[in-house]
């Protein structure tokens, strides 16, 4: 149990998983803000003493772990409850509103995890969205198949980073795709049967992202980053991402706006928001938007007013400082999330030296570990790692990122499965 603490110093508590990239960043932003964090970690009770965890937590069942926060945090003796990621959205905003903290309404933390419930909102809304139709997930695929337009987009309600995500041009192609996204719901350890997939019309455009701050309903935009790769499918990987944006101010403007609805239709009011949009000549589509600040290591490359990181914004806004008008350093910056080519085992990574030493290129981070698995989308959730560049334009940006991605060379073995070889 926590005690009372000096009036000055916030406490803040962050939910975070044992894998999540995002804890280091929060945890060195509050150190130097000097904030102390309380951990609630999503840990089984019976490894939490092993770990030494204070505060273990469940959040595949986001009630009974708000409850357990609530008994652990008497006297409302953390000034903010803040999810590193999305794993524990839902879970947050639980609990602040249970304790009287800042925080979204549980309602809008669930429609900005639930695709289904999100576009809906957003329809309802007039917010521009791709016609969609969701259906139960063990629905009879041929008969799916002739209730939608093509090309269309097949996907499931409740996992992110693209997983399961699937372009369909026909009718063939679609009933490929339901069967493997299906697949990778059920290898989630969702119950097909009480799993909806979505469908939706294909949006052809050119996609950006979205960092935003939410302070009472109002949008502060963070950064607007390109995405220069085209995403046309099948799968659609994460790549480059940099900032400032190309795109001439008016449509920056309409993205941001459109945005700024979004968030209104779902209700969310506070805290981070992460959206993607695609743009065409129809102006700006909502692809999706998160409570939670954007994902991986990419924050690193973003650097605020007199040197703050994206994560010291977040825990200043959280803990009652102002951050309005604080802006994001001048100069382009960008990441590339390397994706996985093919799956099976990672042997080795060679050409980091001189990837590194490409002009503009500030850092290559590879986190996937070698000797271990990787999985590709549309099943797997992870990347080889991350390549970061700053320069004088974006286009310099996007070019320090293509060449050191060429000089980089990943050895990936066929994974044997002893199963198999059992047999
Ligand atoms: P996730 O939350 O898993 O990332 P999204 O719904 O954001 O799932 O989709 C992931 C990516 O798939 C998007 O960033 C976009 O590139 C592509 N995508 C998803 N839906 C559509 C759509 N309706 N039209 C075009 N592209 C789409």
């Amino acid at each position: 149990m926590i005690r009372a603490n000096e009036p000055t110093r916030k406490r803040v508590m962050l939910l975070i998983t044992p894998t999540s990239y995002r804890s280091s960043a929060f945890n060195s932003a509050a150190e130097r803000l000097d904030i102390e964090v309380v951990h609630g970690i999503d840990v089984p009770d019976t490894l939490s003493r092993e770990w030494d965890v204070e505060l273990p937590l469940d959040f595949s069942r986001p009630q009974e772990a708000a409850e357990r926060i609530a008994r652990f945090v008497t006297d409302r003796l953390v000034d903010a409850i803040i999810s590193v990621d999305d794993s524990a959205s839902i879970l947050a905003a639980l609990a602040t509103s249970r304790l009287n903290l800042p925080g979204n309404d549980p309602k809008a933390a669930l429609a900005a995890r639930d695709k289904h419930v999100m576009r809906r909102l957003l329809a309802e809304h007039d917010v521009p969205v791709p016609v969609f139709h969701a259906f139960p997930a063990d629905a009879d695929a041929t008969t799916m198949s002739g209730e939608v337009d093509y090309p269309c987009v097949v996907k499931p309600t409740l996992l992110s980073g693209s997983r399961g995500v699937i372009r369909a041009n026909d009718q063939d192609e679609f009933i490929l795709a339901v069967e493997r996204t299906r697949g990778v719901i059920h290898d989630d350890g969702e119950m097909l049967e009480n799993a909806t997939i979505l469908v939706e019309a294909f949006i052809p455009g050119f996609e950006v992202a979205l960092e935003g701050l939410l302070d009472a309903g109002e949008l502060q935009v963070l950064a607007l980053f390109d995405k220069p790769d085209p995403l046309d499918g099948p799968f659609f990987e994460e790549t480059i991402y940099v900032t400032p944006s190309r795109l001439p101010a008016d449509v920056q403007y309409a993205i941001a706006e459109c945005t700024r609805r979004a968030a209104q239709a779902l209700g969310l009011r506070e805290g981070p928001v992460h959206a993607e949009l695609r743009v065409n000549e129809d102006g700006p589509w909502i692809l999706e938007i998160a409570g939670r600040s954007i994902g991986g290591l990419c924050s690193t490359i973003l650097e605020f007013g007199t040197g703050y990181a994206l994560e010291e914004l977040i825990l200043m806004q959280a803990t009652g400082r102002h951050v309005h008008g604080i802006e994001r350093n001048a100069g382009a910056v960008g990441v590339m999330m390397i994706p996985i080519p093919s799956g099976g085992i990672l042997r080795g990574v060679t050409g980091i030296e001189a990837a590194n030493n490409v002009p503009g290129v500030t850092g290559i981070e590879i986190t996937a570990r070698l000797n271990h698995s990787i999985v590709p989308l549309p099943e797997g959730s992870s990347y080889l790692g991350f390549i970061f560049a700053h320069g004088e334009t974006p286009g310099d940006v996007e070019q320090a990122l293509r060449d050191a991605h060429a000089l980089l060379e990943f050895r990936i073995t066929p994974e044997i499965r002893l199963r198999a070889l059992a047999r």
